[in-house]
């Protein structure tokens, strides 16, 4: 079941605190044996690290690659050479490719997102999209629909610490992508309600539905899903939120974040390997 680990093995890995829990090993070191690549992949807790040694030691060697998990991702930014369009927009690094010596930051949270998506049928580029949450996966998901031609985003959040983020984040997109930006009060029922109303698309990337707020919704009040608007939830533990629930309930279709999971992790395989993941293998594999 293990590969084997030559004179030629080149090392991907992920850095961040805590890793220990990381599906990322399971998937990518199968991947790796499935297509017979000499590549294997593991997982260092930055802790108690400094960042900038580890940074420079893994270009010294010559890591084919690197994830990067909370708090690393945007701790990252200074030690890298460049950054793609997305990255750099969203502000926050999950995927590094070492090009010859060059570290190039990529972020694949929204790629997976987005993936995710199509997989489930729905195509970003047919309606409006609320997006509840501001933070760091938010942030990744506005900028790749943005980029991917969204029409509208409406981006809602509660007056707290990533407020700020969020109106950084709409002007932003409103400056350099197509897309129509604005920012709700989550504390503004009346005009959380109709941004719903009006879209097609509304994505929970707030941590509400998962511990400690299990059982919760971020829309405390759903009558105003309609049939035509697609529910999806990035939390992937539990399975199905209250807001998944209440959406069914109301005649949406719904999809949780676990395949966000695999895809932003596919996405990470291709631009390391230039090879498509065996998607079906590992979905069935770690994603059943
Ligand atoms: P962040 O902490 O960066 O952002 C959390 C967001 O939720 C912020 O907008 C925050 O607002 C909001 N929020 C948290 N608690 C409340 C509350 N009680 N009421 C209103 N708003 C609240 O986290 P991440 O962006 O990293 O993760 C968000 C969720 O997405 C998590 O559940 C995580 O598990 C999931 N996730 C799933 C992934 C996948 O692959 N499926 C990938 C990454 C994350 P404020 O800033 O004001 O506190």
């Amino acid at each position: 079941m293990y590969n084997q680990i030559t004179g030629h093995t080149r090392l991907c890995c992920l850095l961040g605190s805590p890793v220990a829990h990381s599906i990322s090993p399971m998937m990518h070191n199968e991947a790796f044996r499935l297509l017979g690549l000499d590549y294997v992949y593991l997982c260092f807790d930055t802790g108690h690290a400094d960042l900038q040694t580890m940074i420079q030691t893994l270009r010294e060697m010559n890591v084919l690659g690197f994830n990067l998990t909370m708090p690393d991702k945007e701790r990252v930014l200074p030690y890298l050479d460049d950054l793609t369009s997305a990255a750099a927009m969203t502000g926050a690094v999950n995927t590094v490719k070492n090009e010859n010596g060059r570290l190039i930051g990529h972020n694949t949270d929204g790629i997976g997102y987005i993936q995710s998506l199509k997989d489930a049928g729905y195509d970003i580029t047919g309606g409006e999209m609320t997006l509840l949450g501001a933070g760091g996966a938010a942030s990744s998901i506005a900028v790749q629909a943005a980029l991917d031609q969204v029409p509208a985003l409406h981006i809602v959040n509660r007056r707290g610490r990533s407020w700020e983020n969020a109106n950084r984040l709409a002007a932003l997109i409103n400056r350099q992508t197509g897309c129509r930006a604005d920012v709700t009060d989550l504390a503004d029922t009346k005009a959380v309600q109709e941004v719903i109303q009006k879209s097609s698309l509304l994505t929970n990337a707030t941590s509400i539905g998962m511990a400690p707020h299990a059982g919760a919704s971020p829309i405390a009040d759903p009558s105003c899903f309609h049939k035509d608007l697609f529910v999806s939830d990035i939390i992937y533990n539990p399975r199905q939120t209250k807001l998944l629930a209440d959406a069914q309930q109301a005649g949406c279709r719904t999809a949780n974040g676990l395949y966000m999971l695999l895809y932003q992790g596919a996405a990470a395989f291709s631009i390391w390997t230039g090879q498509d993941m065996p998607i079906g293998d590992i979905r069935d594999r770690f994603f059943s």
